[in-house]
């Protein structure tokens, strides 16, 4: 045991200050805020059972304790007293609001860079499966989340290490935990048919945090799952591929305007890497440029006998413009009374 102990904090020494938070900068670009591993997504770990921890060590880092385990593996983790004093759980803590925060739409910042794993935080996917119901407009409401559907008693898990805000019956929630992790962000678990932890409880990622149900306003047995900043909800397929179980980012930047209920999730393309790298002005500059689009758009009620070239005509658009503004096909059935948008 000694022995082991000796090599671990040999290898402590010289893997140095590998759970630092600091990122490199690359030097190579001057605006370069984060190194990105974004493109390496990071795989869902389930907890095994018979991993038991045997011992705690101390590090450097007074908040950072090592965790040996039976089967001669060794992780970080936090320790929970001193990460309570920290001020991601202190500010706006309640376990009886959704948004405790009361931060105002232009008070948020243009751009929150979000630690979402490093040697201490893991990530495991709540459940994996295609997305049923996506982020965004829905029969005329707002859907704040995704909806993951899943036979009722299986297991939700933590997408992150973090504390319990809430966990209770809250509205149309049904039975709801939201959990508040070292970045920042929360995430909201809904429809459960129990509730296995309570508020105040620290949670690891996998953690199962209760059981599938179909409680509150809900059709079926499903995980409403939501991901919000600062009491804003955004759209979760930002940071996980639920199909596959994989979250898409170590880090992710979020910028302020996926903050708002219509904005959901584009695969990310080149330009879009390459936005990491605007500079605060470019990035107003850019939310003003979008602002004053969504302000020009101009939108179209279909009636009968419309075609997507009578529409194209009438406004002075082509048809391949319309349909990508609204993400349709040009084979796509036009349903009278629908709305698109056609400029
Ligand atoms: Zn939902």
């Amino acid at each position: 045991m000694k022995k082991l102990t000796l090599i671990l904090l040999t290898l402590l020494i010289l893997s140095g200050n590998s759970f630092a938070q600091e990122a490199p900068m690359t030097m190579a670009r001057a605006k370069a805020l984060v190194e990105r591993p974004a493109l390496n997504p990071v795989p869902s770990l389930i907890p095994d059972p018979n991993r038991v921890s045997i011992d705690t060590l101390d590090t450097s880092d007074p908040r950072i304790k090592l965790i040996l385990c039976s089967d001669g593996t060794w992780h970080y983790t936090k320790d929970h007293d001193l990460l309570n004093d920290d001020s991601v759980y202190r500010r706006a803590w309640s376990a009886e609001r959704a948004n405790p925060y009361n931060v105002a739409y232009d008070d948020l910042p243009f751009r929150s860079i979000i630690w979402l794993v490093d040697s201490t935080t893991t990530f495991c996917v709540p459940y994996q499966t295609k997305v049923f119901s996506k982020f965004g407009r829905r029969r005329g409401r707002q859907h704040q989340g995704v909806d993951l559907p899943y036979p009722k008693g299986t297991p939700a898990r933590a997408a992150f290490p973090g504390k319990v805000r809430i966990a209770k019956r809250f509205g149309g929630y049904g039975n709801l935990v939201v959990l508040r992790h070292p970045s920042g962000l929360e995430t909201f678990y809904g429809h459960l048919s129990q509730i296995l932890v309570e508020p105040d409880q620290w949670v690891e990622a996998g953690d199962v945090i209760g059981l599938g149900g179909s409680t509150g306003r809900s059709t079926g047995p499903h995980l409403h799952f939501e991901t919000r900043y600062l009491g804003y909800a955004f759209d979760p397929q930002w940071l996980i591929d639920f199909e596959t179980g994989t979250l898409r980012h170590g880090v992710f930047v979020l910028r302020r305007r996926y903050l708002t209920p219509g904005s959901t999730y584009v695969p990310e393309s080149e330009d879009e890497e390459e936005q990491i790298y605007l500079t605060e002005e470019e990035e107003r500059a850019e939310e003003e440029r979008i602002a004053r689009e969504l302000a020009a758009a101009r939108y179209h009620k279909i009636r009968s006998g419309d075609t997507l070239s009578t529409i194209a005509r009438k406004y002075g658009t082509t048809v391949s413009a319309i349909c990508k503004l609204n993400g349709i096909s040009p084979k796509t059935t036009l349903r009278v009374g629908r709305t698109i948008r056609v400029k």
